[in-house]
């Protein structure tokens, strides 16, 4: 193994619901590279969720409830934070949600509280944790969120989300130029689909993931180990150049402008399928 990227560091991890968990890919990858976890979790309910998960890593870590819709539980959440460790180096925030009846159907009608809700927990949250985590990384240290292709493009029923993933990757950039001044860097993401408990919620997911495995440049999917990896890249002293940057981990899909030649058969044929 490479040398321990993360040996004295320490940092929080938000969003991690089960072993599928995106968060739980990147909290390995830290894990196995020395790093000190804090992990939040929403209520008491995901807590036991949580704590076997904690139990598999080397250094027990600290479990802090955090709910991201309530400004007075993420200030709470960070104020122990501060109690317990004084400061931290790094920051993951790997939180989405919007109502799963308006993950399909038309973007156009997406209710003004889904909206809210939506761009509240999937992206003020970001930045309500950015302005929390400042003051613990008055030396320096990084932060990284998750985002999706579907900010840069339109996606079949990934709808509202995809406007509020563009809203956070441009927070990502306002942060980093906030964030740069005490030598935090802020970069996000952009993973390809995987299945988790949030991704269930988008209409015809399924189909998503049988579609970029077929169309991405390596022709397979992505798994939460290798978005784990990239952040271990971003967080550790490995990305000490890199911020306000959004980082594909995707299989190479985001860059393809049209269906490999040899899939279209393929394609139209699960299309009609149904
Ligand atoms: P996940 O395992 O379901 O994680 C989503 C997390 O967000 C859960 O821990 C969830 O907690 C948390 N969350 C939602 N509302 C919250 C709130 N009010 N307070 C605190 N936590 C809250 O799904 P995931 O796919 O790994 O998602 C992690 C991130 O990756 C998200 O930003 C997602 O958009 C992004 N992403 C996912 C994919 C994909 O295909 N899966 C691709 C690209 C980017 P609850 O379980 O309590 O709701």
């Amino acid at each position: 193994m490479l040398k321990p990227l993360m040996e004295g560091k320490k940092g929080l991890i938000m969003g991690l619901a089960n072993d599928k968990s995106i968060a739980w890919g990147i909290a390995q990858a830290l894990n196995e590279h020395g790093a000190q976890l804090a992990i939040s979790y929403q209520n008491e309910a995901l807590e036991k969720r949580v704590k076997p998960l904690a139990a598999q890593l080397d250094k027990e870590p600290l479990l802090l409830q955090c709910d991201v819709s309530d400004s007075a539980s993420v200030e709470s959440c960070f104020k122990k934070l501060a109690d317990e460790w004084g400061k931290i180096d790094f920051l993951v925030h790997a939180i989405a949600f919007s109502d799963r009846n308006q993950l399909r159907g038309r973007t156009i009608d997406t209710t003004r509280d889904n909206f809210a809700m939506t761009m509240n927990i999937s992206c003020f949250s970001f930045l309500e944790a950015c302005k929390y985590a400042s003051p613990l990384m008055a030396d320096g240290g990084a932060v990284v969120t998750l985002t999706y292709m579907g900010s840069e493009r339109v996606l079949p029923n990934y709808n509202i989300m995809g406007v509020a993933k563009a809203a956070l990757e441009a927070a990502v950039r306002y942060a980093a130029m906030d964030m740069g001044e005490q030598g935090v860097r802020v970069n996000a993401i952009s993973a390809g689909p995987v299945k988790t408990l949030a991704a269930s919620g988008i209409g015809d997911f399924r189909k998503m993931l049988h579609w970029n495995a077929l169309n991405s440049a390596l022709e397979r999917n992505i798994t939460p180990e290798e978005v784990g990896y990239a952040a271990l890249g971003l967080l550790s002293d490995c990305g000490t150049g890199i911020t306000g940057e959004v980082l594909h981990v995707d299989s190479g899909y985001h860059i393809q402008g049209m269906l490999r030649m040899k899939n279209i058969d393929r394609d139209v044929e699960v299309l009609t399928e149904g």
